[in-house]
């Protein structure tokens, strides 16, 4: 038996109102970590950065439908909730808000949110629903939680961009924080979704970051960025990832074009039989 107090979960947003007006009556600075759960220590990381940045921390765990497309995992996405709440106790979580979907979405919603911008290529193309969802459904936790600062992963360096412009171009009053991808000691970003890897294709994994560890070191030489990313999603092949949806140097916040004269970002997306990886770097 651990020595650590159970997390308090609350499954509904009239259970949570009043617990964080509370806080916020007593002055404390209320932090917030979005997730769809299967914790790693990638997202507690996340805790811990939000915990220093705020007296009180509040996670989520939400298996979002909306940003699936009726191909994806929704169905099999691994769901272990009470491991994660242990973990999160652990880390000195406050309080775990663990909606079930009937609550998040009224049977007729119909209000979406446009994302544009940095949301339109990448992930956009290759997922069209999922950024139009993940803003969606983050628009309404930052509404129901109310937080003063939200932590989010560069591990999906796209999300955070998008997310940064729906909180600018809204007027949405949260602190919006940025921390590094947690790796494991190969350097393969740790993300849920390793779980559906066997042990030959985590070897193939692996060789993800490496190679764009390479193509990132190659344009800051001065490699053509085309030729760069070629070359790049040859080796992914080589290497054994069954398909390469891209790797891409772009601008680091618009995701545009890369120009040398301002912060770029290489990032990639490669799929190993029916699991489908991404992972970024800074050029
Ligand atoms: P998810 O549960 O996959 O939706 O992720 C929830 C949050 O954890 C997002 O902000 C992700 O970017 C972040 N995250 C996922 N994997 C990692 C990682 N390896 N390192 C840091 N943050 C991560």
């Amino acid at each position: 038996m651990s020595d650590v107090s159970p997390l308090p979960i609350v499954r509904s947003a009239d259970g949570l109102s009043p617990v964080v007006e509370d806080w916020h009556r007593a002055g404390l600075r209320v932090g917030f970590v979005p997730t769809m759960g299967a914790l790693h220590e990638g997202h507690l990381s996340l805790v811990r950065a939000a915990r220093r940045h705020a007296d009180r921390v509040v996670a989520s765990i939400f298996v979002n439908p909306t940003q699936f497309a009726a191909h994806e995992d929704l169905g099999t996405y691994p769901r272990q909730e009470a491991a994660d709440a242990d973990l999160l106790a652990a880390e000195t979580c406050d309080l775990l808000y663990a909606p079930a979907a009937q609550t998040m979405y009224q049977p007729d919603a119909t209000t979406q949110i446009l994302v544009g911008g940095p949301a339109q290529t990448l992930e956009g193309s290759f997922r069209p629903e999922m950024f139009g969802g993940v803003a969606l459904v983050v628009c309404k936790l930052f509404n129901q939680v109310g937080p003063d600062v939200a932590v989010f992963g560069e591990k999906d360096w796209q999300q955070l961009m998008v997310i940064r412009r729906m909180v600018r171009d809204l007027d949405i009053p949260v602190e919006i924080l940025g921390q590094p991808t947690a790796r494991d000691a190969h350097g393969l970003a740790l993300s849920s979704r390793n779980a559906y890897l066997s042990e030959d294709e985590r070897g193939v994994a692996r060789k993800l970051n490496v190679i764009l560890a390479k193509a990132a070191e190659q344009v800051r030489a001065g490699a053509a960025v085309q030729l760069t990313e070629r070359s790049a999603e040859d080796a992914l092949r080589q290497a054994g990832f069954s398909a390469v949806d891209y790797v891409a140097v772009r601008d680091a916040e618009s995701l545009g074009s890369y120009t040398p004269d301002r912060p770029g970002r290489v990032l990639a997306a490669a799929r190993l039989g029916g699991t489908r990886l991404i992972d970024n770097l800074p050029i």
